[in-house]
């Protein structure tokens, strides 16, 4: 059992919203995430999962954050970041969001001169930033092409320990229950988790990087 192991994921996608109905978003389920909060509590770990917008229920003994934008999630990440031993960045953020929020609904000719978009952080670079010895840092990345070299180059620019990479296709990543993942670390491991349930997978994620 690892008891005294403090663990904080991230799950789901976020919103950006335009105005009071309107948001940019992602069709991330948070079904990874969710399945890694599962395992990680299975194994005797107090887990922290920050999720954004899903509708899957709460897995049993894990304290849940609910957020809804990637600047809400932010926030939470980086207050839980440095008491967590380990932490694992499955959610979908938005890399955008528009450069402002209308408080009333914006009237329907009036949407595309109104969708200025500008970049939002990148939470998990900024962890990687703070990052201390002995916090173990997780990322993943879901690419549709040369996506081992791709996840290589993440996990250097964002000072990770591990990368799970995940093509995206069809049937695989996403909404899917299932996924195929390749784990990549900082010290040049890699290891092939072959198509499965994705808390099946979780398991067998949580095995590599806290052993
Ligand atoms: O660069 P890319 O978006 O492919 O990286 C994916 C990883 O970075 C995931 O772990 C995701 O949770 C994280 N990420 C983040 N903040 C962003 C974009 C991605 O933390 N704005």
């Amino acid at each position: 059992m690892k008891k005294a192991v403090k663990c904080l994921i991230s799950a789901g996608p976020t919103r950006e919203w335009l105005d009071p109905v309107r948001f940019i978003s992602n069709p991330s389920s948070g079904k990874m995430g969710y399945a890694l909060a599962k395992a990680a509590v299975e194994s005797g770990m107090e887990v922290i999962l920050v999720s954004g917008p899903v509708s899957l229920p709460c897995p049993e003994n894990v304290e849940r954050k609910m957020v809804n934008t990637a600047s809400e999630m932010n926030e939470l990440m980086k207050n839980y970041f440095p008491s967590a031993n380990l932490t694992i960045m499955s959610a979908a953020v938005c890399d955008h969001r528009p450069a402002s929020t209308d408080h009333h609904k914006v009237k329907k000719l009036e949407v595309s001169k109104n969708i200025t978009l500008v970049p939002n952080p990148d939470i998990l670079e900024g962890l990687g930033k703070i990052k201390r010895p002995g916090q173990i840092l997780v990322g993943f990345a879901a690419e549709t092409e040369r996506h081992l070299e791709n996840g290589k180059k993440k996990l250097r620019q964002k000072n990770l320990d591990w990368i799970a990479v995940n093509e995206v296709a069809e049937g695989k990543g996403f909404e899917s229950d299932k996924n195929e993942i390749t784990m990549i670390s900082s010290t040049g491991q890699s290891i092939f988790f072959e198509r499965g349930e994705k808390l099946l997978l979780a398991r067998k994620i949580l095995d590599a990087v806290w052993p």
